[in-house]
């Protein structure tokens, strides 16, 4: 017998939960792709997506996932040889670098290990110390998804305006747009990258980079025809946009995604975020007055607010999460990239998610918690909710 029977939760850092209404509009036969409907939905999400990127510059999709889009961002803008800063907060910058590095780009890297931000000093001083600008391009992370950690992405831009570096600034968006507040002409990012499984509560699918002018001029020799972001932004003919047949249903999904954002306000998106996070930051104090489970980030202004990665002694990390599973169809995160993974787990709060999913995951967990007989201090889900009902009332 169990009690996991009954609508699961996948509260996983990505792919997050996608909304009924996504799911109805992809729930259809395949459209024209050569006239009609589908090029000017297609022409629609374009706007849009750069009012939630908040940029006035470029937007290229590309069928992919945050991987492609990585790779499209490094192809278009860097030769062969070039140098690249990684600023590694976590698994995920790494990976970004690793990925420069297979393309024949020198990869410098500044790591702050797995329970930190990037410091800004430590990066001024590196660039003061890069004389030649031999570094091309910082690649940042907003929030790596495997520490949770939220960088200071305009704080990292006044530092190269202050020692004068020409380098582009690159962030990867994948884990925190239409999440965490991102605001890419004001914080002066050249080059964003996203995908659209996280914040954009779609199917795991297609990837966007954004772009400004002074990018774009960057073209280096390592740029090819598929990757090319020139044809896909205002193409002459549709099917450039995604260089062959369209991501026809995606194109459908994200539409209705877009819709949900904008109806209810890129701001109240984000409040809505920070808020349940703050519901799930003032469990785990709770949680943490006894025993080992704790946040991964200390600093609460450096925490994602889509996604949380918790440390816990080993092996309750897993245990937790197949307990949680088994007996309560809620699905937890792994603790991606580290050791021993058993000590580590990750909770996604991402895009469509609301007060009574995040209740249900802080209280399945105190649930867990007491089941499997880990330590913890008690009341966690009563302080969640005194966050909550703190909160002002809207109709
Ligand atoms: C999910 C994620 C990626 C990787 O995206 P894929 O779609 O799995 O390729 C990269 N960076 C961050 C910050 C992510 O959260």
């Amino acid at each position: 017998m169990s009690l996991a029977n009954g609508r699961s939760y996948l509260a996983i850092p990505g792919p997050s939960v996608i909304p009924d209404a996504v799911l109805r509009a992809m729930n259809r036969a395949s459209p024209n792709i050569y006239e009609g409907e589908l090029h000017t939905l297609t022409h629609s999400l374009i706007p849009d997506l750069k009012a939630v990127a908040r940029t006035d510059g470029h937007a290229a999709i590309y069928i992919g996932n945050g991987h492609a889009a990585w790779e499209a961002a490094l192809a278009n803008t860097l030769s062969r040889g070039d140098t690249v800063l990684v600023l590694a907060t976590g698994r995920f910058c790494i990976g970004w670098g690793e990925i420069a590095s297979a393309m024949d780009v020198t990869v410098q890297t500044l790591d702050y290990g797995d329970e930190a931000a990037f410091d800004l000093e430590s990066v001024a001083e590196t660039l003061r110390a890069d004389t030649s600008h031999k570094i091309k391009a910082i690649l940042a992370v907003h929030v790596d998804t495997s520490t949770s950690v939220k960088n200071d992405i305009a704080g990292l831009r006044a530092v190269m305006d202050e020692v004068q570096h020409p380098a582009l600034l690159m962030a990867d968006c994948i884990a925190s747009l239409g999440c965490d507040q991102f605001e890419m002409d004001a914080w002066g990012v050249d080059v964003m990258v996203t995908a659209c499984q996280k914040g954009l509560m779609t199917p795991a699918g297609i990837a966007f980079v954004f772009f400004n002018d002074r990018a774009n001029a960057r073209r280096g020799d390592l740029v090819t025809s598929y990757w090319d972001w020139q044809r896909r932004v205002d193409p002459a003919e549709y099917w450039m946009y995604f260089n062959g047949t369209a991501p026809t249903h995606h194109l459908y999904g994200l539409r209705a995604a877009l819709d949900m954002i904008l109806d209810e306000g890129l701001e109240n998106v984000w409040q809505r975020h920070a808020r349940l996070a703050s519901a799930i930051w003032a469990a785990f104090d709770t949680w943490s007055e006894t025993g080992s489970l704790r946040l991964n980030i200390s600093e609460p202004e450096k925490r994602s607010h889509a996604v949380t990665s918790c440390a816990i002694d080993a092996p309750h990390g897993d245990a937790l999460r197949h307990w949680c599973e088994t007996q309560a169809g809620l699905t937890l995160g792994i603790g991606l990239g580290r050791q021993p993974s058993s000590g580590y787990f990750r909770i996604g709060h991402m895009g469509h998610v609301n007060t009574q999913m995040i209740m249900a995951v802080l209280g399945t967990m105190e649930a867990g918690l007491q089941a499997l007989s880990i330590p913890h201090g008690r009341g966690a889900v009563d302080a969640a909710a005194h966050v909550i009902a703190q909160h002002p009332t809207t109709t």
